[in-house]
């Protein structure tokens, strides 16, 4: 962790105040060419006081546009102060996090995850589209605990999806599947694959063997690219899991997605994308002319406000403080797990992970409803989960699992 310090509370306020300072203002400046302004004055006056001290709140009224990559281009000089921001926090996320090479990756804070996997889709479409190929020859794969924000790419980008089998004990994907899915993409034609490896899936948590995809992938000789999606372990599993694979310290991860508004507690709309050096090119838009440095990403108009409350979010933590409140959540967890056993009441859990997942058998609707757990599909549940969250107290747990004990001694 070489980038990431913790900070004080002043050293925050006077950062992000010397951020928003190397901004233009619209309060102050003629800014007359650009279709943005600050915040409805009527609702949200910039002078009122409530935004003393309150940099996350003076940066939205303020309502600086990050449109663009700022890690690629030169981006529009009207917001350079907090688009710095952006990159400091992008440092701390892809170098200290995710392992990258300071300056050898690009990445821009998104609206989610949901974004960020299908800007991964993307980028490799026109990768594989740039060598000849067309959209009929190009596989995504990926596990079926996979989130459905793939499925919902590829439907946006004309691609074919395999979802490999897991076993429905480990979650871990099912190693003849995996062989008979290249094959069988392989007979139709498909040539390129953009293959999607979780760092803990969102109903189950589990991570996927970076290895044995990586032999399968090689040993199929297609031309291939791992994404990784991160977006609810990225916060969480490389603290607690420090020699992970499925960082940019192993060559054969391209990209990387993860989202601050789920175990960072960021307001919505800060998903984060990674990418190694020389992929943004792909999907430049160059239409985006008005738009200077021109436009890679999705989403086009972003608030530069989202940047600044994870960078503040994680600098007042520090990353001593970070890996302290993640290994509480796993420590809660561990107690968790330990009293399912003890009440005999199965589960699945993923190594030191915190989400644990309950057979459906075991909870009632009372249950399901008092402590609103989340079933793997609401149609017809087969798994209920917790996920142990900062607000997840172990008094919480411990009424959970008297209840749901009192549940199986009633039925069994
Ligand atoms: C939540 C989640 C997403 C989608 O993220 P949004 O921020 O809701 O768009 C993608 N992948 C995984 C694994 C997730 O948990």
């Amino acid at each position: 962790m070489k980038l990431w310090k913790k900070k004080s509370h002043q050293e925050i306020l006077d950062r992000v105040k010397s951020a928003l300072d190397q901004n233009r203002s619209f309060y102050k400046e003629p800014i007359l060419g650009m279709p943005c302004s600050y915040l409805d004055s009527k609702i949200f006056p910039g002078n009122s006081p409530i935004l003393a001290n309150a940099p996350f709140l003076q940066t939205l009224v303020n309502n600086p546009n990050h449109i663009g990559c700022h890690t690629v281009a030169t981006s529009e000089a009207t917001f350079e102060g907090t688009q710095q921001l952006e990159r400091e926090l992008l440092d701390i996320i892809a170098c200290d996090i995710f392992k990258a090479e300071h300056g050898n990756y690009d990445g821009y804070v998104a609206t989610g995850g949901t974004e960020s996997n299908i800007q991964a889709l993307w980028i490799y479409r026109e990768y594989f589209k740039a060598q000849g190929l067309s959209n009929d020859e190009i596989a995504v794969v990926c596990s079926e605990d996979t989130h459905y924000s793939i499925s919902k790419g590829c439907n946006l980008l004309c691609l074919n999806q395999y979802k490999v089998k897991v076993d429905p004990e480990t979650r871990k994907m099912a190693l003849e599947d995996i062989s008979a899915k290249i094959k069988s993409f392989k007979d139709k034609g498909m040539k390129g694959v953009v293959f999607v490896a979780n760092m803990m899936t969102t109903m189950f948590g589990s991570v996927d063997d970076i290895d044995v995809i990586a032999t399968a992938l090689q040993s199929s000789g297609l031309d291939f690219k791992i994404h990784v999606d991160s977006a609810y372990g990225g916060f969480y599993y490389p603290f607690i899991n420090v020699d992970t694979k499925l960082d940019f310290s192993n060559p054969l991860i391209n990209s990387i997605t993860v989202d601050a508004h789920k175990m960072v507690q960021a307001p919505y709309g800060t998903g984060i994308f990674l990418i190694r050096k020389g992929f943004m090119k792909y999907t430049l838009n160059q239409d985006a002319s008005y738009v200077k440095g021109e436009d890679y990403t999705l989403v086009g108009s972003r608030s530069g406000a989202n940047s600044v409350a994870v960078w503040m979010i994680l600098t007042a933590h520090g990353p001593h403080g970070w890996s302290e409140k993640v290994y509480i959540l796993k420590k809660r967890t561990d107690w968790l797990c330990q009293k399912l056993k003890e009440s005999k009441i199965n589960f699945f859990r993923e190594k030191k992970s915190n989400i644990v997942t309950i057979p459906a058998k075991h909870v009632n609707p009372k249950i399901e409803k008092k402590y609103y757990l989340v079933p793997d599909s609401h149609s017809k549940p087969s798994w209920y989960k917790i996920i142990v969250m900062e607000h997840v107290s172990v008094g919480f747990l411990e009424s959970l699992v008297e209840d749901l004990s009192l549940e199986l001694a009633e039925h069994y």
